[in-house]
């Protein structure tokens, strides 16, 4: 599907004789698509020839064509305050803002015996989400709620905001940031019933495009118990309350 509108992109751009799909979008293809959400799978896409290198590969050439867009944005990077700042930005790219790409950096989700025998819903509320809108590398700021129905085995509550954070930190599309969460622990829980629901703003509907503020954007997964009307109808109660 995708593959399909981005040939459909490139095709009146090559033949106004240029192969470049970034320099010409004179009718704003690129903003379209980009804020169509479209995915291509629940996978992250990444090229791992390139996400397997070392992180101070990584570092030195972000810095550069980092310091490279700057320049050509017409900034002068001898500057003092400048300087700085492409450095700053590889190293926030790599160690902090998208350090979810690396499957290193996946939390270490051992489970415990449910020696308590609780088997009720289990819900954590108000995780915090901060991650990157992936068309346009703007931020996407908010709030997660995962429930989850125990087994035998049960995990330990700071976990589910670990894997909340792990999967934050990569660009990302909303929609795929809900699933990869929910099918992360329906595989490491043993169980379909997980629920995941994640509210948000986006800064490139507010900042860029459209410039509206105050709209959010919500997202869930629902398994197992949790597509049962009333099972669900009390997760929506309780994510409405507040202590
Ligand atoms: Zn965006």
């Amino acid at each position: 599907m995708i593959d399909q509108e981005l040939k459909n992109l490139n095709e009146p751009l090559k033949k106004n004789g240029t192969n470049h799909p970034y320099l010409v979008d004179e009718n704003n293809w690129l903003d379209e698509l980009g804020d169509s959400h479209q995915t291509t799978s629940i996978e992250t896409p990444v090229n791992t020839e390139y996400l397997n290198k070392s992180d101070a590969e990584k570092l030195v050439k972000i810095q550069h064509h980092f310091k490279e867009i700057m320049e050509t944005l017409g900034m002068d990077l001898s500057d003092d305050s400048l300087k700085g700042t492409p450095g700053r930005v590889a190293k926030m790219f790599v160690k902090e803002i998208f350090s979810g790409l690396s499957p290193r950096n996946m939390p270490d989700m051992s489970l415990f015996e449910n020696k308590f025998g609780y088997k009720e819903v289990l819900l954590e509320k108000n995780i915090t989400v901060q991650s990157f809108c992936e068309h346009h590398f703007l931020p996407i700021i908010g709030k997660a709620h995962i429930a989850y129905k125990p087994g035998d085995k049960v995990i330990g509550l700071s976990k589910l905001n670990r894997i909340v954070d792990y999967y934050s930190r990569r660009p990302q599309v909303q929609e795929r940031l809900t699933r990869q969460i929910a099918e992360t622990l329906r595989q490491v829980l043993e169980t379909d019933s997980v629920a995941v629901y994640i509210e948000a703003v986006h800064f490139c509907v507010q900042a860029r495009g459209i410039e509206h503020q105050g709209c959010t954007t919500v997202t869930s997964d629902f398994g197992g118990d949790f597509k049962k009307e009333n099972v669900r109808h009390s997760f929506y109660q309780s994510i409405q309350t507040n202590i």
